[in-house]
């Protein structure tokens, strides 16, 4: 039997605080943080948001926000606590009667909102719901509301020592970013329309149940934990040239989503590796035969991916200029790369992936659910292999780097077969002039973008068994 977990949204699901006090309390921690009054017209909503990014949209900058979030929040902590009185504070009472039953029937409780943390509490106690709650996971946490849920199944995990695969969590909130916060992650979903978004509205999301108030959710939540229907999780697919970011980008990406990450380039690498090692020639048979009988595996090992040849770990070894140079001509045939393809689409069958590479938006997974292609500046991309590689190899030259970078990009981009281009409907990324933190951010707000186009057709078949 599956544990289930509800992480319950508290703003527009549980009750509903006078609009009026919120805004003082924003104002009086801007006064005293920021100076003069609040932008609200930059604002265009701020349901389903968390503090954080409420507060970078009304700075105009996620990177001031981040350096005076503690203070800000501290400030926000400080009047929440003072002026949210319990008459400012609706509770609804079908939600009152929802947390009951999910408490009677055995079901962990945990607050997964966008407040920061102590404001949350404050409101929670306020009405006296806090004592339903476990543990809370708040929008001072994380830069992206699409972040949390992956705190909360860690939290799961260790607090009560169950496997993902036997945990159903649950997301219940009043906004299509909860909604979408939960696909992200292959949750379920009980969207209520007690907050600012109509039942309708709502019901475009697809959550797995939507609700008009939570008296009907109840029902809701009996057929969610008796039905085996997994939500599969996001393939994320990641192209572009070399030194482009991809590989960096992609790693932190899954990290923070809690899903795995794939480096087709190091799959091409260990096979020309072989192919280096064995003498083989360079045919399209030849290389077909190799492709068959070598084993490339990738594994996760204490949190980064080895690359691993017919058992022998060859992470480093595949970095040396003899593979690097090599490696685009063995990738240009139509057998080697077909062998590819083939195991990269069952390592990302079952989703929760992203997958960096050439062709994976367009070929490996035509219909992923995101598509990136990240780009730079050549000489920028050159400096920065240069400085990867100068510890093995101090004798290099930018300009041989740059060359190098030239000559693979031209090969990758001219083969006949599944060459390295763009697929129409990418986010196009310039890396040149962004750092690694707004690089990950761009593409979590373009997951976000893409997932509130609920027309989206790539989605349609986002539940399997
Ligand atoms: O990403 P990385 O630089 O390690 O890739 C090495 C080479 O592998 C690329 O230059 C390209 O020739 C090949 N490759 C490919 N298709 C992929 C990934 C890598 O052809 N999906």
């Amino acid at each position: 039997m599956n544990t289930v977990l509800l992480l319950v949204d508290i703003d527009g699901t549980l009750l509903r605080v006078d609009r009026k006090v919120t805004r003082q309390v924003w104002s009086n921690a801007w006064e005293e943080v920021v100076g003069g009054s609040v932008p609200w017209e930059r604002l265009d909503t701020a349901a389903g948001k968390t503090d954080f990014q409420i507060l970078s949209q009304l700075l105009g900058s996620s990177k001031v926000a981040w350096e005076i979030r503690q203070q800000f929040f501290d400030a926000l902590a400080k009047h929440g606590e003072y002026l949210i009185e319990p008459s400012a504070i609706t509770l609804y009472t079908e939600a009152l009667e929802f947390l009951r039953f999910a408490r009677d029937y055995g079901m962990h409780l945990a607050v997964l909102s966008g407040n920061e943390r102590r404001c949350g509490w404050h409101k929670l106690r306020a009405v006296e719901l806090e004592g339903y709650f476990t543990t809370g996971f708040f929008g001072c946490d994380a830069v992206e509301r699409l972040l949390i849920p992956a705190r909360a199944l860690q939290w799961a995990q260790q607090y009560l020592g169950r496997s993902r695969d036997h945990i159903t969590a649950v997301v219940v909130g009043d906004t299509p970013n909860d909604v979408i916060a939960a696909r992200v992650h292959g949750l379920r979903s009980i969207a209520v329309a007690t907050g600012p978004y109509s039942y309708e509205k709502l019901l475009e999301f697809r959550p797995t149940e939507c609700v008009r108030h939570l008296g009907e959710g109840a029902v809701s939540l009996r057929r969610i934990v008796t039905t085996s229907v997994m939500e599969r999780r996001l393939i994320i697919a990641i192209d572009g040239p070399a030194g482009s970011g991809k590989t960096t980008t992609a790693r932190l990406l899954a990290e923070r989503l809690g899903y795995t990450y794939i480096d087709t380039g190091a799959m091409y690498r260990a096979l020309t590796l072989a192919a280096l090692e064995q003498q083989i020639p360079l045919t399209n048979d030849a290389l077909a035969a190799l492709a068959e009988r070598v084993r490339i595996e990738l594994r996760n090992e204490g949190g980064s991916q080895r690359t691993y040849l017919d058992g022998r770990d060859v992470t480093e070894r595949i970095r040396q200029p003899d593979v690097t140079a090599l490696v685009s001509q063995v990738s240009s045939y139509p057998s080697v790369r077909d062998a590819m393809v083939r195991i990269q689409q069952q390592l990302g069958q079952h989703g929760g992936i992203v997958m960096d590479g050439r062709d994976i938006g367009t070929a490996v997974f035509p219909d992923a659910d995101v598509k990136v292609f990240m780009t730079a500046d050549l000489d920028v991309r050159a400096q920065r292999r240069l400085a990867e590689l100068h510890q093995s190899n101090p004798t290099l030259t930018f300009e041989q780097v740059k060359q190098q970078l030239q000559q693979r990009d031209m090969l990758d981009s001219t083969r006949q077969y599944n060459p390295l281009r763009k697929a129409e409907d990418a986010l196009v990324v310039d890396t040149t002039a962004l750092t690694i933190d707004e690089q990950v951010e761009s593409i979590l707000r373009f997951i976000r973008h893409r997932l509130m186009m609920s027309n989206s057709p790539t989605l349609s078949d986002a539940r399997h068994n």
